[in-house]
């Protein structure tokens, strides 16, 4: 963790930091190195943003940097943030003048002023991202780290550099940057930046729903994602920014007969699948998969307690937190609500004789997220009993291995039946009408029951005798 000068200066070796120096040496100004990058050094993460705080003007350094380094150099301006970047080859780094902050209580906006580093260290968030390295030449690779950030990272601790109720009433996005962090790193809130989120919660209201829904997607793609909806439920955010979600809490009990506390049942299932796959919507996926479940609670006095239909009484939920949320109402919305909605049928499946027609109706529902779907499945299985477990997975095993072998002998994955609606029309002369859609719907199960080969002869065959029964005659 800990790194000589000389070592730290290992990180500051390409030609472009040099280049700096002695830029920054002909301007006279003071250049650092700030913020995540540096953090991440020492954390041995990779990183891609290099963010250089001049005491001066932000532009005026990159500017004269472009200058130097000549044709390969790009200079992007951004004069409304008083910002520039540079590329250079595959480098890209962010300049900004030191600054000084100060906020209002309506908004995250500050009034900013020009400041020392002192200053810009002082408005960081956390002490871990508040660690600046000099880039001039005579103090080049000096770590300058006021608030023993250097301790905190070792001690894993997440801590803000000045009182936290500062730092957080003035911009309460760091109250979610904080538990980010806390699950991307796996580290601890220190106690007294906790309890200031939990008396700071209500702040939350002036940020805006696209930066939470953000923070919310990092927390997700983290490696142990339930870590942090665990702090946002402690501190009590949680209730303020997903109340669907907070709502699942609890248990109730009746005649010694309790249900499992869907919250942390929901949040089992997100860490195991988030061990299985990166991809963000089967996470997301997983964290609502029984979010119907509080609606659907009843107490049936044979059965004890149950959720029917919580599956598509949660899929019918979906489009309307993503659109409270700010989350995409597009194909991946789409996607999330097909797994909410199937994700009980691979299970009664499992429960039952695993028949081949429940697996091509299966198959033909899910589509090409059917793997998904069954990896959801599988996670799903928290059940404590081994014995239990163990026969939920060996049937999920039957299942997939059934899926393999339907998909080679009949493709229904992206299954069409093999007869239009329009051939129906011509080959009986119909306009559309119910018929046309009963014997669309006939042909359809009659491949998915495997009573006829997914093939246009034997529907052709098929329609012809359905429809004969029906009393319609082609006019062929
Ligand atoms: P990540 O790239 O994972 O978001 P990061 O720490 O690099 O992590 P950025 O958002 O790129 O985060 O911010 C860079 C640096 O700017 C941070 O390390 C921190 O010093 C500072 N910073 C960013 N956002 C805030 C904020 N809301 N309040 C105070 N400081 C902030």
């Amino acid at each position: 963790m800990q790194l000589t000068k000389e070592e730290l200066k290992g990180y500051f070796s390409d030609d472009i930091f040099a280049a700096i120096s002695e830029t920054a040496e002909k301007l006279g100004l003071e250049c650092y190195a700030v913020g995540g990058y540096v953090r991440d050094i020492f954390l041995k993460r990779p990183s891609k943003d290099i963010d250089v705080v001049v005491v001066g003007s932000g532009i005026a350094m990159a500017q004269a940097l472009g200058k130097r380094l000549g044709r390969h150099a790009h200079v992007s301006v951004f004069k409304n943030f008083g910002t520039a970047q540079v590329k250079y080859h595959k480098i890209e780094i962010e300049f900004v003048g030191a600054r000084r902050e100060s906020y209002q209580r309506d908004s995250r906006k500050p009034i900013v002023e020009n400041g020392t580093l002192e200053d810009d260290q002082n408005r960081r968030d956390f002490t871990i991202n508040a660690l600046a390295v000099c880039l001039n030449a005579e103090r080049f690779g000096e770590l300058i780290d006021p608030f023993n950030g250097m301790e905190n990272l070792k001690d894993k601790i997440i801590r803000t550099p000045l009182d936290p109720d500062i730092t957080f009433s003035d911009d309460p996005l760091r109250m979610m940057r904080g538990i980010r962090f806390a699950t991307q790193l796996n580290f601890q809130i220190e106690e007294e930046t906790f309890e200031s989120i939990a008396r700071n919660k209500e702040r939350i209201e002036i940020i805006s729903k696209e930066r939470i829904a953000d923070e919310l997607n990092k927390i997700l793609a983290s490696p142990v994602p339930s870590i942090g909806f665990v702090l946002l439920d402690q501190c009590g955010l949680l209730s303020l920014i997903f109340p669907e979600l907070a709502n699942m809490q609890g248990v109730d009990s009746r005649n010694g007969k309790a249900h499992k506390d869907n919250f942390y049942h929901t949040l089992e299932v997100l860490d195991n699948i988030a061990k299985h796959t990166d991809n963000l919507w089967i996470r997301w996926s997983a964290l609502l998969h029984d979010i119907g479940k509080p609606v659907c609670k009843r107490w049936e006095p044979k059965a004890g307690w149950t959720f029917h239909n919580h599956n598509f009484v949660g899929e019918k939920m979906i489009p309307n937190i993503f659109r409270k949320m700010k989350l995409p109402m597009n194909e991946k919305m789409k996607y999330v609500q097909k797994m909410v909605g199937l994700h009980m049928r691979p299970i009664v499946l499992a429960e039952d004789i695993v028949t081949d027609s429940a697996v091509r109706r299966l198959l033909f529902d899910a589509g090409d997220d059917i793997d998904d779907l069954m990896s959801l499945c599988e996670a799903d299985i928290t059940s404590k009993n081994e014995i239990r477990k163990q026969k939920f997975l060996d049937n999920f095993q039957l299942v997939r291995q059934k899926l393999r072998d339907l998909e080679e002998k009949d493709r229904i994955r992206n299954f069409q039946p093999p007869i239009s609606g329009e051939e129906i029309m011509e080959a009986f002369g119909l306009r559309p009408c119910k018929e046309v859609g009963a014997l669309k719907s006939s042909i359809k199960d009659a491949i998915l029951d495997g009573v006829i080969p997914n093939e246009y002869e034997a529907a052709y065959n098929y329609m012809i005798e359905k429809a004969e029964k029906m009393k319609l005659k082609p006019i062929k």
